[in-house]
């Protein structure tokens, strides 16, 4: 019990220290400039950000979420993202244990969720990502072998339908982003798992979608019209590795 106790504390305090990582991707990632050279600077007056002011969660709740400097606002971007970091981390340790899953998973969700804030953002869903979690892709592929074949197919079974639609729209069925998005996760899932993730993110994309639009109507502003489907993709791809399986028996029950 310990251990695990221990372990858990470990992982949660890794994953705010890459959710603040993952904050950085957010913040320069879109605007093109460099995620590793440039030191961390405050928005408003450049004071340059000492290590104590870097710590997640702890320096934004500490410095009441304004610079330490002038005083301006921070963004709760921050600390919401290196916690929610942290929680799908750990979310992922107590469903998949220690296990080679835990380790892919807990990559994959930070990818995911870097790239749902961008795409939400600026309708792009930045190339690294995808490729990041299709060598996730590979790494599973060449741990289960025997299985190979489904997650080969898994590349396809989402990916080449959409690319059709892509194709036959002209583009303004599908984003390219989310093709590739839906290929390099099917490459780690396997085919049911990633027909599975793509349904969840269609059903939460269109109810919380048709959700925002109303709220859009009633301020009378028309920019919520245009949907980024990559946050909700993002959605059904996390719960479908993490609980696909058990979701997918659950529906076969129904005609047992
Ligand atoms: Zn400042």
């Amino acid at each position: 019990m310990l251990p695990t106790i221990l372990f858990s504390i470990i992982l949660f305090l890794y994953g705010i220290t890459i959710g603040s990582f993952l904050n950085v991707c957010i913040c320069r990632l879109p605007k093109k400039e460099n995620i590793v050279t440039t030191r961390s600077h405050c928005t408003s007056c450049g004071y340059q950000l000492k290590w104590y002011d870097l710590i997640p969660l702890f320096s934004w709740v500490a410095l009441g979420g304004r610079c330490r400097k002038c005083k301006a606002r921070i963004s709760v971007q921050y600390p919401v993202i290196e916690a929610l970091n942290g929680i799908l981390w750990l979310t992922i340790f107590f469903v998949c244990g220690v296990s080679i899953e835990t380790a892919l998973y807990c990559i994959m969700a930070s990818a995911l969720l870097a790239l749902s804030v961008i795409d939400f953002r600026t309708y792009e869903i930045p190339f690294g990502f995808n490729l990041m979690i299709a060598a996730l892709g590979l790494i599973r592929v060449l741990t289960d072998l025997p299985n190979w074949t489904a997650y080969v197919i898994g590349f396809f079974a989402v990916s080449a339908p959409l690319y059709l639609l892509y194709f036959v729209t002209k583009g303004r069925g599908i984003g390219g982003g989310d093709i590739k998005l839906m290929a390099a996760a099917g490459l780690l899932l396997g085919w049911k798992l990633a027909i599975l993730a793509f349904l969840i993110g269609c059903v939460l994309g269109s109810v919380i979608h048709v959700i925002r639009m109303r709220v859009a109507d009633a301020k009378g502003s028309k920019a919520e019209h245009v949907l980024a489907m990559g946050p909700y993709l993002s959605a059904g791809i996390f719960i479908a590795a993490l609980w696909g399986d058990r979701i997918v028996t659950w529906y076969l029950g129904f005609y047992a």
